[in-house]
């Protein structure tokens, strides 16, 4: 690759990660949308409408970063079933980016309440979340940086109700050749330039784009969603924008 991160040892994944959003928290917010051209807001958008929790539902965002998907969550909640009961804990591994969420959610009206909290914690690792605890989990580019996706998806389960779901929304894989030849030039060369040029860090953003090909395609990824004992509806999947990025989900029954 590129700068070689293919070759990082595996312990060593951990720390490039944490460097890399260290660097690129204030930053992230205005980067998502210069890279994806405001698209991720639709996705997160669909996402949610996608889980259509009900009241009260509990859910823990994982890898959940300046917290998108937890505030679009309790938007809904709030704006659909008019619920302010339903609560969010949101979980990261890096202090700077639940720093920057947490920062966010004091404009909120939800600062101040209990519907939201804030905690460090590796996704491979949820030391600090009990067993069998929440209705939803989600997790939104978030997991492709973790080491062992698998323990990742492990953890998800041993957490989850019974009956609870599991939620993934992460880039994946173009089928079309045509978009996919659009995509690939757009990812290599525009995204790291863009990285450059608006947060001054090409790296990190290279870094970004090479964590993105190296996840599994759509398939490879719900299995292992189905191994760690996860019941998937269909394929278990749900692309979007052609495969740029894919909704996977699955139930502990
Ligand atoms: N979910 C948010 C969103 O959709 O905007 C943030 C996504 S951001 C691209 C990825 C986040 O994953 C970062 O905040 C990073 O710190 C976090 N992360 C990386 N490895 C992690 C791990 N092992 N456990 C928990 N969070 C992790």
């Amino acid at each position: 690759t590129h700068f070689g991160f293919r070759d990082v040892a595996e312990e060593e994944k951990e720390s490039l990660v944490h460097e890399v959003f260290a660097n690129v928290a204030s930053k992230y917010d205005v980067m998502n949308d210069a890279m994806s051209m405001g698209v991720h807001r639709i996705w997160k958008d669909e996402f949610i409408r996608s889980m259509a929790p009900g009241p009260g539902t509990k859910l823990l965002d994982v890898a959940g970063g300046t917290g998108d998907i937890a505030l679009r969550f309790l938007d809904y909640c709030k704006n659909v079933h008019h619920d302010n009961t339903a609560t969010v804990k949101l979980v990261d591994i890096n202090p700077h980016m639940l720093g920057e969420g947490e920062k966010r959610f004091q404009k909120t009206p939800y600062a101040n309440t209990n519907q939201a909290s804030f905690l460090v914690q590796n996704a491979e690792h949820l030391d600090e979340i009990p067993d069998e605890s929440v209705d939803v989990y989600t997790i939104a580019f978030g997991i492709r940086n973790c080491t062992h996706v698998d323990k990742v998806v492990k953890e998800a389960h041993r957490v989850l109700k019974k009956g609870g779901r599991f939620m993934c929304l992460e880039f994946s894989k173009v089928d079309n050749p045509v978009i996919g030849k659009f995509y690939d030039i757009y990812s290599f060369d525009i995204i790291p330039a863009l990285g450059q040029a608006i947060a001054g860090d090409r790296d990190s953003y290279q870094y970004l784009v090479e964590s993105i090909r190296q996840f599994p395609p759509q398939e490879e990824f719900a299995q292992i969603i189905r191994d760690a004992g996860f019941k998937t509806i269909g394929k278990g999947y749900e692309d979007l924008t052609f495969g740029v990025a894919a909704i996977h989900s699955g139930f502990k029954i």
